[in-house]
C-alpha cells in the first residue's frame, strides 16, 4: 500500500511537473472530459457533451444586477460573429469572421497573439451564409482552426505560429469551414459546409500533431457507388447506396455535409457527427422523388478509433426542405420512466425536439418544439415522420411551410441545465414558400437547390410585407425534454437570435437580434439583467473563473444565415466592427460608440436604362436575392437600390460581370448572367431605389 501511495505521489509530482513544462493550451481528453464540473471552458460546448452549463456561482440570481463590463476587445472585420470564446490556462481564445484567430490574456483582456489565415475574400462567394466561424479547439499546446478556404490550420498556443495545415475541402470546389474542429483521442475532427452549391460531404479525422490525414466518413455514395477507401465504404454500399434512386444528385454531389456539430462519449467511445440537408433541395430532382437518401439529415454515430459507422438515426428520410440534422447536439443522463438513461439531444432546422438513447441510436420521444406545419408527428416505433402530403410541393405546387430552411432553431447553440433539467433553445419561427423550379439545370459552383426562389419574393405590397414579417419570431424556449414541454418561453422582438449558457448560479445568458445581451432566471425566465451591446448578438456567451472571479464572454457582431438572407426582417442597422465583451461583478468599463458608417446619397432622378425592369426583378430574385435581400427591399451585404453603382451601365457591369470588388466576396457573375440580365436588375434595382411598386405588381394588376 506505501509503495503504491508513493507511486501515486511520484505520478502526480510528473503530471503537475508535464504541465507546467507543457506551456499554455495543454488540454487532453481528460480534461475536456471533466469540463462540464470545473471553472475553464476548454472545448466549443465546454466539455464533451456539450451541456453549455457552467457550474460556477458566483454570479447568480441575486449578484447578475452588478454586473458590468471588465474588457472588450474590437476586431477588424464588421461581418457575423459566431464564436464562442475558450478558456485555457488564463488564456481566452477566440476568432472571428474570416477565420482569424486572437488569444488574450483571460483576466486583463491584454492580446497576447493574432492569426490571420489570409483568405482571399473572393471566397466569401461560397459562403452560403456570411463569413463566419465559430471557434477553435486546444489540445496539447496547439489551437486547431478551419479556415473560409476549407484548410484546416494548427497553431502553437504560446505564440499563434503556424504548425501544420492541411487542404480539408478540394479548393477546385465550393467547400468552406464555418465549424469549430473538436479534438478526440488526439485526432482532430472537422467537417465542411457548402451543401447548397453542390458538394459530398464527410467528416475528416487529422492527427493533431502532425495533420496527417487519418480517415474520412462520407455521408453518401459517390456517383459511382465505387468505394472511397474509407472507413465509409461498407456502411455505404450496405446500408446507403440503394436508397439513392438515379437523379442530379450525381452530378451535384448530394449534399450531407458536416458543418457544425460534433459530440463524444468517453464511456462509449462514439463521436456523434449531424449530417446536412441534400442536394439539390428538392428530392424529386435529387434522387427522383424516391429514397431515403441516407445519411442525409441523420445523427451518425461512429467509433472513436476507427472512424466506422455504429448506428444512424435519420430525422428527414427523403429531405426536401434544408431540414439539415448538424444542430448543436447535447449528451446527458436522464431520468425517463423512472430509469436512468444515456441521451443524445437534438433540437434541428425541421422543428422537432428529439431524444435518443446514445447507446443504440433508438428514438426515444419527438415533439415540436415551435410551430411545425410539414408533419403531425414522429411515429416512435419506425422513427419517421408523420409528413403532410403537401409538404413535398409535387408537381409545381407551392407550400408555405413551418419552420422554413433557417429551421426552427439553426446553429446557435442551446444549453443544458442538469440543475434545473432544461434545455435553453435559441428557438424561432420563419415560414417559407417552398416551390420546384421547373427549368432546373446544375450550375458549377452557384446555388443549386432545384427550388423556384420566386416563391419566395411573395409580399409584393407594404401590407402584405408587414403581413410576412409579423410571422418571423423568435424564442428563448425552456424547454422539458422528460416531458417533452416547454416550461417557459421569452418572446423577442426579431428571429435570428443568439446562442444560450445555462449556469450554476441559476442564471440563462442570452443575447438577441436587437443587440441585448440577457440573462434570465432559469427556473422561471424572468429577466434579471440586460446590457446594450450596440451591434446584433448571435453567438453564444461562455464563462469561466480565473484568481477567484467569474468572467462572462460574448462575441458580439450581427450576421450569419438569417441576417444574409432576411435582413428585412431584422433591426435596420449599418455593419458594425465586431467585438468581444467579457462582463465580471463590479466592473464599469465602457465601450466607446460605434462610428456609423455614412450612407452614401445618389439621385436616381436622371439616371436611364434601356433594362426591363419586369425580368430584372426574375433575375434579381433568382440569383441576387440570397445575399442582398428578396425583392432589394433590405440589405445586409450592399443594399444595391442605393448603391452608387446602379448610376451608370458602367460601374455596374464592373462589379457584377468584371468582378472588380471580388475580395469582398462579390465575384463576377459573367459565367451566370448576360449584359442584359445585368441591366435588366440594374433597370429593377432603379425602380426600387425610386420607391416604384414591385414589377410583380404592376404585372399582376
Ligand atoms: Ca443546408
Amino acid at each position: 500500500m506505501r509503495i503504491f501511495k508513493f507511486g501515486l505521489a511520484l505520478a502526480l509530482a510528473f503530471t503537475v511537473a508535464a504541465c507546467q513544462k507543457a506551456g499554455p493550451g495543454n488540454v487532453d481528453g481528460a480534461r475536456i472530459a471533466a469540463a462540464d464540473s470545473n471553472n475553464e471552458w476548454v472545448s466549443y460546448g465546454k466539455g464533451y457533451s456539450e451541456q453549455r452549463f457552467s457550474p460556477l456561482t458566483k454570479i447568480d440570481t441575486k449578484s447578475v444586477g452588478q454586473l458590468g463590463l471588465a474588457w472588450y476587445a474590437q476586431f477588424d472585420t464588421d461581418r457575423g460573429q459566431e464564436a464562442t470564446p475558450l478558456m485555457v490556462d488564463g488564456v481566452l481564445y477566440t476568432t472571428t469572421a474570416w477565420s482569424k484567430v486572437y488569444a488574450f490574456d483571460a483576466a486583463s483582456g491584454k492580446q497576447i497573439w493574432a492569426y490571420d489565415p489570409k483568405v482571399d475574400g473572393a471566397k466569401g462567394f461560397d459562403a452560403c451564409c456570411d463569413v463566419v466561424n465559430r471557434g477553435v479547439a486546444v489540445w496539447k499546446g496547439k489551437v486547431y482552426v478551419g479556415t473560409m478556404d476549407a484548410r484546416l490550420v494548427a497553431l502553437d498556443a504560446k505564440d499563434g505560429h503556424v504548425v501544420w495545415q492541411a487542404q480539408v475541402g478540394d479548393p477546385k470546389k465550393p467547400f468552406t469551414i464555418t465549424q469549430a474542429p473538436r479534438v478526440v483521442k488526439d485526432k482532430v475532427l472537422i467537417g465542411e459546409s457548402g451543401a447548397e452549391y453542390g458538394v459530398r460531404g464527410f467528416l475528416a479525422a487529422y492527427d493533431a500533431a502532425t495533420g496527417k490525414k487519418l480517415w474520412r466518413f462520407y455521408t453518401l455514395p459517390n456517383a459511382t457507388g465505387a468505394p472511397d477507401g474509407e472507413p465509409s465504404d461498407k456502411v455505404l454500399k450496405e446500408k446507403a447506396l440503394a436508397t439513392w434512386p438515379d437523379g442530379q444528385w450525381k452530378t451535384v454531389g448530394g449534399g450531407g455535409t458536416v458543418w457544425d456539430s460534433i459530440v463524444y462519449d468517453p464511456q462509449l467511445n462514439l463521436i456523434y457527427f449531424g449530417v446536412d440537408n441534400g442536394t439539390p433541395w428538392d428530392q424529386e430532382k435529387r434522387s427522383g422523388g424516391k429514397g431515403d437518401n441516407l445519411f442525409l439529415s441523420s445523427i451518425v454515430a461512429i467509433n472513436a478509433d476507427t472512424g466506422e459507422y455504429v448506428w444512424h438515426y435519420q430525422v428527414n428520410p427523403g429531405e426536401s426542405w434544408d431540414y439539415s440534422a448538424v444542430q448543436p447536439m447535447i449528451l446527458a443522463d436522464l431520468t425517463i420512466g423512472g430509469a436512468p438513461r444515456k441521451v443524445l439531444m437534438q433540437a434541428p432546422k425541421n422543428g422537432f425536439f428529439y431524444v435518443l438513447d446514445r447507446a443504440t441510436g433508438k428514438l426515444l420521444s419527438a415533439k415540436n418544439y415551435v410551430p411545425v406545419t410539414w408533419a403531425k408527428s414522429i411515429d416512435i416505433a419506425t422513427g419517421r415522420p408523420v409528413e403532410n402530403p403537401e409538404a413535398r410541393y409535387k408537381n409545381g405546387s407551392v407550400d408555405l411551410q413551418q419552420p422554413g430552411p433557417l429551421g426552427g432553431h439553426n446553429w446557435h447553440p442551446m444549453s443544458f441545465s442538469p440543475k434545473t433539467g432544461l434545455v435553453y433553445i435559441p428557438a424561432q419561427a420563419d415560414p417559407f414558400a417552398y416551390q420546384g423550379a421547373t427549368n432546373f439545370a446544375y450550375k458549377a459552383g452557384a446555388w443549386n437547390l432545384g427550388l423556384n426562389m420566386l416563391a419566395n419574393t411573395g409580399p409584393q405590397t407594404p401590407e402584405q410585407a408587414k403581413a410576412a414579417a409579423a410571422a418571423y419570431k423568435g424564442y428563448l424556449v425552456a424547454w422539458d425534454p422528460v416531458n417533452q414541454k416547454a416550461v417557459w418561453t421569452v418572446e423577442h422582438p426579431y428571429f435570428w437570435n443568439a446562442g444560450v449558457l445555462s449556469t450554476g448560479g441559476g442564471l440563462v445568458f442570452q443575447g438577441a437580434a436587437e443587440g441585448k445581451f440577457y440573462a434570465y432566471d432559469a427556473t422561471n425566465g424572468k429577466q434579471l439583467w440586460s446590457y446594450d451591446t450596440g451591434n446584433g448578438v448571435i453567438a453564444a456567451p461562455m464563462t469561466y473563473e480565473l484568481n477567484g472571479e467569474q468572467y462572462v464572454a460574448l462575441m458580439v457582431g450581427a450576421g450569419g444565415g438569417g441576417q444574409v438572407s432576411a435582413p428585412a426582417l431584422l433591426p435596420t442597422r449599418p455593419r458594425l466592427p465586431g467585438r468581444l465583451l467579457v462582463f465580471k461583478l463590479g466592473a464599469s468599463a465602457k465601450t466607446p460608440p460605434f462610428v456609423l458608417p455614412a450612407q452614401p446619397q445618389i439621385d436616381l432622378s436622371k439616371v436611364s436604362t434601356t433594362g426591363d425592369k419586369a425580368h430584372g426583378y426574375v433575375v434579381f430574385n433568382s440569383t441576387c436575392q440570397v445575399c442582398h435581400g428578396a425583392n432589394a427591399t433590405g440589405s445586409w451585404l450592399p443594399d444595391l437600390k442605393r448603391s452608387p453603382m446602379i448610376t451608370t451601365p458602367g460601374d455596374f457591369n464592373s462589379v457584377v460581370l468584371q468582378g472588380v470588388r471580388a475580395h469582398n466576396g462579390m465575384i463576377s457573375f459573367a459565367k451566370f448572367l448576360s449584359n442584359q440580365d445585368v441591366e435588366d436588375v440594374r433597370a429593377f434595382l432603379i425602380s426600387q431605389g425610386k420607391g416604384e411598386p414591385l414589377p410583380g405588381a404592376v404585372a399582376a394588376k
